[in-house]
C-alpha cells in the first residue's frame, strides 16, 4: 500500500501551482531502465546540452557539459514524471494507492522494550484520509520515502533517543520560482536545449525549459542582507534590481512582480543521518534520509538510484528485512554523504567560478580532453554521466582532478603540451593518491 499525502496529481489541476521541473540525468535514467520507463521518461523530456551563460550586460555563451555528444541532461516536469510512475504502479494489482491520506502517527514498538511480543511486533500507521476519520494501517515492513520532513525518519528518531544521529545544515540563501512564458507561437523564447544560468556571485537564477515552450526560473537568493529576498519589499525595488542585474532575464518575465510576491521562498538545505532504518521494521529511502541542496541536479537521481541498491540487496536476502535493511544502508550512505558534499561545492562553482579565468581555462581544457580521451570525465560528467561509478569515488577523483587542473589553468591559461601528457599526469596523481 502507498499512503500518499498529495492529490493524485494526474487528475488534479495544477496550473495555479505551476509544476516545476527537474535535471533528470544517466543515474536516474538507469534506475528508469530497470523499470522498463527510461524511453518514456526521455520522450517527455527535453535534452540540455550544455549551460548557456548570461553575464551583467545580457550577452551569453554556452559551456557544454561534455565534450561527448552522447553527455546531456533532461529537463523533465515533476509532475509529468510523477505521473510516468503512478501509471507504472498502476499497472500492478498489488499496489493501493491512498492518495490526499496524511500519515499522522507511525508507530514503531520498541524490539527490546519489555512489552508484550505483540506490542514489540507493532508496525502501525494512522492515516488520515482527506474528509475521513482516522484509519489505523498495520503492516510488515514500512518504507519511509517520504520526503525531507520525513514523519518515517521522525518516527525512527523518537524511538533510538541519542542512538540515532541526525545533522542538518541550512544554507543562508534560499529559492523562488519564477515563469517565463511561451511566445504567442507556442515557441521558447530563449535558448531551448541547454540550462540558463545567470551567475552573481553571492546569488544567482538558472532557468531549464519546459516542454509547453516555458521555462522555470529558480532564483537563488540570501534570505537575508543587501542582495537579498530580505531586502526587496516593493514591485519599483524588485524591478530595478532585476533590470540592473538580470537585463536580458528581465525582459522575458511579464509577471515578475506577480511570481515573486505570490510564490512561496523555499529553503535549502543539507541532512545527513544514521541509521537509516530500525530493526527490520521501517526503513528510510530517499530524501527521507538523505536531503541535500539541488546544486548537481542529483537529489531526484539519487533517490532513484538508491532504489537499485535496495532491490539488489532484496535480492540477496529476500524476506529477511532487518539484512535488507542494514545492508541497504552500509553501502548507500557513504555515497549519500559524498552527493551531498558535491552538491555543496558545487552551488559555490555555478555562483562564483563559472566566470572566473581559471575555471574557464580548465573547461576549455576538460571539453578537449573529453574529446580527444574517451576514458577522461570531468567531475560533473563522473556525477552525472557514470553512473557505473559511485558517488563517493566520483568525488574523490574529481575534486583531485579539479585541484591539479586549475593549478595548471592558473591565470586563465590552458597549459601547453600535449592533451595526453596532461591525462598522464593525472591518472599518476590520481593512482598515488589512492
Ligand atoms: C529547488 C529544487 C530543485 C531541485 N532540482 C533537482 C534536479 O534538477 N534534479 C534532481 O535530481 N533533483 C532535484 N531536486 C531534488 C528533488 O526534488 C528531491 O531529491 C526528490 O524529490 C526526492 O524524492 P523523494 O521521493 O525522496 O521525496 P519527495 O519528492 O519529497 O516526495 C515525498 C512524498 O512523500 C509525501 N509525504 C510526505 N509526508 C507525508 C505524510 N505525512 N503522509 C503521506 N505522504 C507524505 C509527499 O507528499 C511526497 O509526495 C531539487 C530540489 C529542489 C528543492
Amino acid at each position: 500500500m502507498l499512503i500518499e499525502k498529495r492529490k493524485d496529481l494526474r487528475w488534479a489541476d495544477i496550473s495555479a501551482g505551476r509544476s516545476i521541473n527537474l535535471a533528470l540525468s544517466d543515474r536516474g535514467l538507469a534506475a528508469l531502465a530497470a523499470v522498463g520507463l527510461d524511453d518514456e521518461a526521455r520522450s517527455i523530456a527535453i535534452p540540455m546540452h550544455g549551460r548557456m551563460i548570461h553575464d551583467r550586460s545580457g550577452a551569453s555563451r554556452v559551456s557544454p557539459y561534455s565534450g561527448r555528444e552522447e553527455d546531456y541532461i533532461n529537463s523533465i516536469s515533476r509532475t509529468e514524471l510523477n505521473a510516468l510512475l503512478l501509471d507504472a504502479a498502476d499497472r500492478y494489482d498489488e499496489v493501493q494507492i491512498m492518495f490526499e491520506t496524511d500519515c499522522t502517527e507511525i508507530a514503531l514498538s520498541s524490539v527490546d522494550s519489555r512489552q508484550s511480543t505483540r506490542l514489540a511486533e507493532r508496525k502501525c500507521l494512522t492515516a488520515k484520509p482527506k474528509d475521513q476519520d482516522p484509519i489505523q494501517v498495520s503492516a510488515e515492513i514500512i518504507i519511509g520515502a517520504d520526503g525531507a520532513g520525513s514523519p518515517t525518519r521522525q518516527a525512527i528518531e523518537k524511538l533510538m533517543g541519542h542512538d540515532f544521529k541526525s545533522d542538518s545544515h541550512f544554507l543562508s540563501s534560499g529559492y523562488k520560482e519564477l515563469h517565463i512564458p511561451p511566445t504567442v507561437s507556442g515557441e521558447w523564447r530563449i535558448e531551448k536545449n541547454v540550462l540558463h544560468i545567470w551567475p552573481r556571485g553571492s546569488y544567482m537564477a538558472i532557468a531549464l525549459p519546459n516542454l509547453d515552450g516555458s521555462f522555470t526560473v529558480t532564483l537563488f537568493w540570501p534570505m537575508e542582507g543587501d542582495n537579498s529576498f530580505g531586502a526587496i519589499s516593493t514591485e519599483a525595488e524588485l524591478d530595478a534590481f532585476f533590470r540592473k542585474e538580470f537585463p536580458d532575464l528581465y525582459t522575458e518575465l511579464p509577471d515578475l512582480a506577480e511570481d515573486y510576491f505570490n510564490n512561496p521562498t523555499g529553503k535549502l538545505g543539507t541532512l545527513k543521518c544514521a541509521p537509516w532504518h530500525y530493526a527490520g521494521h521501517a526503513c528510510l529511502i530517499g530524501d527521507a534520509c538523505h536531503p541535500i541542496v539541488p546544486f548537481y541536479g542529483q537529489g531526484m537521481n539519487a533517490a532513484f538510484e538508491d532504489t537499485l541498491v535496495f532491490m539488489e540487496c532484496y535480492d540477496a536476502d529476500k524476506g529477511d528485512w532487518a539484512t535488507i535493511f542494514s545492508e541497504f544502508y552500509r553501502r548507500r550512505k557513504p555515497d549519500t554523504d559524498a552527493i551531498a558534499d558535491l552538491a555543496l561545492d558545487n552551488f559555490y562553482e555555478m555562483q562564483d567560478h563559472v566566470d572566473d579565468p581559471a575555471f574557464m581555462a580548465k573547461r576549455t581544457l576538460e571539453m578537449k580532453m573529453e574529446q580527444e580521451i574517451p576514458s577522461y570525465y570531468s567531475k560533473y560528467g563522473l556525477v552525472t554521466f557514470r553512473e557505473d561509478l559511485p558517488y563517493r569515488e566520483a568525488l574523490r577523483q574529481g575534486r583531485l582532478q579539479d585541484k591539479i587542473l586549475l593549478d595548471m589553468c592558473h591565470g586563465g591559461k590552458v597549459p601547453d603540451g600535449s592533451l595526453q601528457d596532461v591525462y598522464s599526469k593525472l591518472q599518476e596523481r590520481l593512482v598515488s593518491s589512492l
